[in-house]
């Protein structure tokens, strides 16, 4: 198998809830032998220049991306973006907005697990998340290093898990609102992960209203839901994207490049993006 033709578009960096740096990660991917990666943080584009830097300089193609958070009839709806202008003024101000609501989410979650009983701070959650976007996984690592949790996964089911006594809500957007904003960006958008929960026929209604393409490898799906969003995608004339989604060992493993992507993903979507714009994807 030659390894330099595959790629990872789907990869998390500490700049949301990753493990690794974006250097680290685009690191990684030069050591498995991948030609090209996206990293595509929740709602944060902060680290795209580290990586693209680090890329530049190893031989690694680096795309600019981003994974919205949207909800759209009670569901969470994650939206891949990929080739977008980081620089583009409605964009940085949908990530502006994102920023200052998962900061008042965090805080809210700590006001609340002070009143059980719980004590943390805000300095103290800030300092694990390292500048970079603050989420759930910073406020759990702190309640295990001092003590009230001793599993990861126990601060979720305790505490900050859906349903559970301090969990506040998200701030998201309506996918519809993600699509527009993508699109005005240059960019390109595709539905991450759509598992059972989505219909085919709201998948197309989202094609309806600018959606680009699916998600159709990534560690959740079995052999089957692959080839049937292939199929999906080749009946309607989609983009396909794909990866690993990994956050850098969170979950003790590492997979960057594990889930085999072809090239030729990212060849398609440039060609879409020349088309439509009539220029070349800034990177690449
Ligand atoms: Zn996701
Ligand atoms: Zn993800």
């Amino acid at each position: 198998m030659i390894k330099d033709k595959w790629i990872d578009l789907h990869l998390h960096t500490n700049y949301s809830d990753g493990l690794l740096t974006p250097s680290q990660v685009v690191k990684k991917a030069k050591e498995v032998g991948l030609k090209a990666v996206a990293i595509v943080d929740h709602d944060t584009i902060d680290g795209i220049e580290e990586a693209v830097e680090t890329g530049s300089r190893i031989g690694v193609e680096v795309v600019p991306g981003v994974e919205l958070s949207s909800q759209y009839n009670g569901k969470d709806i994650h939206i891949l973006a990929y080739y977008f202008d980081p620089d583009h003024t409605y964009l940085k101000r949908y990530l502006k907005k994102f920023r200052e609501e998962r900061y008042r989410r965090a805080a809210k979650m700590i006001q609340n697990l002070n009143r059980l009983g719980i004590h943390l701070t805000m300095d103290e959650v800030e300092e694990r998340s390292k500048g970079g976007s603050i989420g759930r996984p910073h406020l759990a690592e702190v309640l295990m290093e001092k003590g009230y949790i001793e599993t990861f996964q126990e601060a979720f089911h305790h505490y900050i898990g859906y349903h559970s006594e301090a969990y506040e809500e998200k701030y998201k957007i309506h996918p519809e609102e993600a699509f527009d904003l993508i699109s005005k960006a240059k960019g390109l958008s595709f539905l991450a992960h759509p598992g059972h929960f989505i219909s085919d026929h709201e998948i197309l209604s989202f094609v309806k209203s600018g959606l680009d393409g699916i998600e159709i490898i990534h560690p959740k799906f079995n052999e089957n839901r692959t080839q049937h969003l292939q199929q999906l995608a080749w009946d309607n004339d989609l983009l396909i994207c794909g990866g690993s989604d990994c956050h850098g060992g969170r979950d003790g493993q590492i997979y960057i490049g594990k889930y085999n992507v072809p090239y030729t993903v990212l060849r398609d979507m440039k060609l879409v993006l020349r088309k439509r714009w009539d220029t070349h994807p800034s990177t690449g």
